[in-house]
């Protein structure tokens, strides 16, 4: 890709800032300013899991791998964003059935939480149906991203839709802001930071309208 203009960059990161909303039980933010004397820095405090960030197996399985393990060539790549906005409760496997996924794809959904906006916390939000994350898993996609701060059903026990990619080394990212994106194909650009935690790390992530 060459000369790349600012128009063709769209910026999916949620800004991290004090009071912003944080999945329950998670730890707020809070940043503190201090100075050297000579110049000033913040001390910064929040939990793996704030807004944009990425889920690696060490989330969901004690001991499993961690975000020293992930390859940073699942992370950039082509991608392509499915319509989800007509779904009311969660995505189903028929709601994924129609748009022909692929092995290797990365796969963001575009859902009415994106519209709704990421000021508030709405328990109800939009979420992966256990069953449709095994469709998922099977399918074998590289990396699954959703417009939600969790991809499963707040207080569910139904934990398919965190074990089930996860145990297949495929990626989530949670906490995409998609209102600005059309449906279609970007190249998906998402560098979290080298954090080394066993369970995830906050991500900036983009996309860029074409191919790299
Ligand atoms: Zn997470």
């Amino acid at each position: 890709m060459k000369n790349l203009k600012i128009a063709d960059i769209i910026d999916i990161s949620l800004p991290i800032y004090p009071g912003m909303i944080t999945y329950p039980k998670n730890p707020d933010v809070a940043f503190e300013r201090l100075s050297t004397g000579v110049s000033f820095l913040s001390h910064i405090s929040l939990g793996t899991h704030t807004g944009t960030h990425m889920d690696v197996p060490g989330h969901v399985f004690e001991g499993a791998s961690g975000m020293e393990d992930v390859g940073l060539t699942r992370l950039v790549g082509p991608c392509r964003v499915l319509d989800m906005t007509r779904v009311k409760e969660c995505i189903k496997v028929s709601d994924l059935e129609s748009h022909r996924i692929r092995l290797g794809e990365r796969v963001l959904v575009r859902t009415k939480n994106s519209r709704r906006g990421f000021k508030e916390f709405y328990p109800d939000y939009i979420y992966l149906d256990g069953d449709a994350a095994e469709y998922l898993a099977k399918k074998r996609i590289t990396l699954f991203g959703i417009d939600a701060l969790s991809i499963k059903k707040r207080g569910s026990i139904d934990q398919r839709p965190h074990t089930t990619l996860l145990k297949k080394g495929i990626i989530i990212v949670e906490g995409l802001d998609l209102a600005r994106v059309k449906p279609g194909k970007y190249t998906f650009v998402g560098l979290p930071l080298r954090l080394d935690t066993p369970d995830g790390a906050p991500m900036r992530a983009i996309l860029l309208k074409g191919k790299l």
